[in-house]
């Protein structure tokens, strides 16, 4: 049997693995001291605590989910939940999300622009959008823009939305039209549309879930961060132990380090040490129930930009008689001005734990894509692969990165 060394045991890792156990011998080394990622759960104080964020899967890829539903049981395990999503305006507002859907709730003032702003659009010539933040302007118009999509990006992009290249965010962006959007907010139409209006969530342990089954009948060495991998001959060394392939799912950032004998990535290497990326803090609380699964957070003058109602994903999630949630922030944040946002959010978070990711959000520039690519043909001609969010620095979902995995999967 080939011998295939899988580098990183997040979704992308676990997923790849268990596609080619029969074919192959894998052995999967994992840098932590155990598997998961950025989908790794525990418990504080009762509460199941998504470390990163609060992990939901859906799919519109139909292969994805075949694959998926092999390893769980629909009906037994998952629940399928509606997605109650709601953005948190200033006067303590709540509009349903998503907010060219619902802007008839908004002031009068406002809904009179925002109607200028979509009869212009109507009206005017088609011109290819070049980046997010025109994407933006000529899809919902000015008023939506300064009061919504500007705010609200900006806080978990940390940038200037002009200089978000358009191609990284394919198939994400809502494209209604101007009719869709006046019939939606004159028939009150709910969401549902969206790949995201409906979601499964294990019934327990939430993406822990996820990661306790996909490990079952693998060989995963965690406490094991790869620091070098070594071409010799038609073989690749890892810790004196010789694979016929190598499926790299950790940061690409690493790799000019990592293969440093027997190949030469050099010339890739200043372009990839310009990346730019994103961390995220993401903080446990017990909240005030309320009915809702995320809530948006655009105002500029709060620092965190979303809550997630996780306790109300599953009743299992909460500790008896609470409710939790977890609340993100962009970057690093100290405990200290964590508690300061507190106060300023609805629901009256009392704060548990919190727990900062230095890498969850890979920035994408124009030609990023372009070079991760030939990094991947030159690499794959000597069967070493990339795979995942980091690896392949693509703005990943759970069903993207087990899409992408059944897409490399399939020429083995
Ligand atoms: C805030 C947030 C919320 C999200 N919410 C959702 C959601 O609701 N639904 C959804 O589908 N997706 C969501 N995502 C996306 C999802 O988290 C990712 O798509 C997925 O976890 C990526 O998995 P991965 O295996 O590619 O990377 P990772 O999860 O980062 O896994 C990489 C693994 O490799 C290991 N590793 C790295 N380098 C080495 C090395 N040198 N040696 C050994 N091991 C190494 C790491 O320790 C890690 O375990 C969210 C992401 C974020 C940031």
């Amino acid at each position: 049997m080939e011998k295939i060394a899988i580098v990183g045991g997040g979704i992308s890792g676990l997923s790849v693995a268990q596609m080619l156990k029969e074919k192959y011998e894998i052995k999967v080394f994992e840098g932590a001291s155990r598997p998961g990622g950025l989908i790794k759960c525990e418990r504080i104080d009762g509460n199941l605590y998504h470390t990163t964020g609060g992990h939901v899967f859906n799919t519109k890829r139909s292969d994805v989910l075949e694959w998926f539903w092999s390893f769980f049981d629909k009906e037994k395990e998952f629940t399928l939940a509606k997605r109650n999503a709601s953005i948190f305006l200033q006067e303590n507002k709540f509009i349903p999300y998503p907010i060219e859907n619902n802007f008839h709730l908004l002031s009068e003032s406002l809904i009179s622009k925002i109607i200028k702003d979509l009869l212009k659009i109507n009206k005017s010539e088609k011109i290819t959008p070049l980046n997010f933040k025109e994407f933006l302007k000529q899809q919902f118009g000015e008023t939506l823009f300064d009061i919504y999509f500007k705010p609200y990006n900006e806080k978990i992009w940390q940038c200037d939305l002009a200089k978000i290249p358009l191609s990284w965010l394919e198939g994400k962006l809502p494209m209604p039209t101007v009719e869709e959007i006046f019939t939606s907010n004159i028939t009150k139409a709910e969401e549902n549309k969206f790949v995201h209006s409906s979601f499964y969530y294990p019934q327990e342990e939430g993406s822990q879930f996820l990661i306790d089954r996909l490990t079952l009948n693998l060989d995963i060495h965690c406490n094991h961060k790869v620091e070098s991998i070594e071409r010799i001959g038609l073989k690749w060394q890892i810790n004196r132990e010789l694979f016929d392939r190598v499926i790299f799912c950790g940061n690409i950032k690493q790799l000019p380090a990592i293969l440093n004998k027997g190949i030469n990535i050099s010339r890739f290497s200043e372009e990839i040490d310009s990346l730019e990326y994103h961390g995220t803090t993401t903080v446990l609380c017990e909240v005030e129930k309320n009915p809702y699964s995320w809530v948006y957070l655009p105002d500029s003058k709060i620092r965190p930009h979303r809550i997630i109602c996780t306790g109300n994903f599953s009743k299992s999630n909460n500790a008896v008689g609470k409710m939790s949630a977890t609340i993100e922030f962009t970057d690093f944040i100290s405990e200290e001005e964590i508690i300061k946002n507190l106060e300023l959010l609805p629901f009256s978070p009392k704060y548990l734990l919190h727990h900062y990711e230095q890498f969850t959000y890979p920035i994408q520039h124009s030609s990023t894509r372009e070079m991760v690519n030939l990094l991947k043909t030159d690499l794959e001609k000597d069967n070493f692969y990339l795979l995942g969010r980091f690896a392949e620095w693509e703005y990943y979902n759970m069903d993207a990165a087990i899409g992408a995995a059944i897409d490399l999967t399939s020429n083995f």
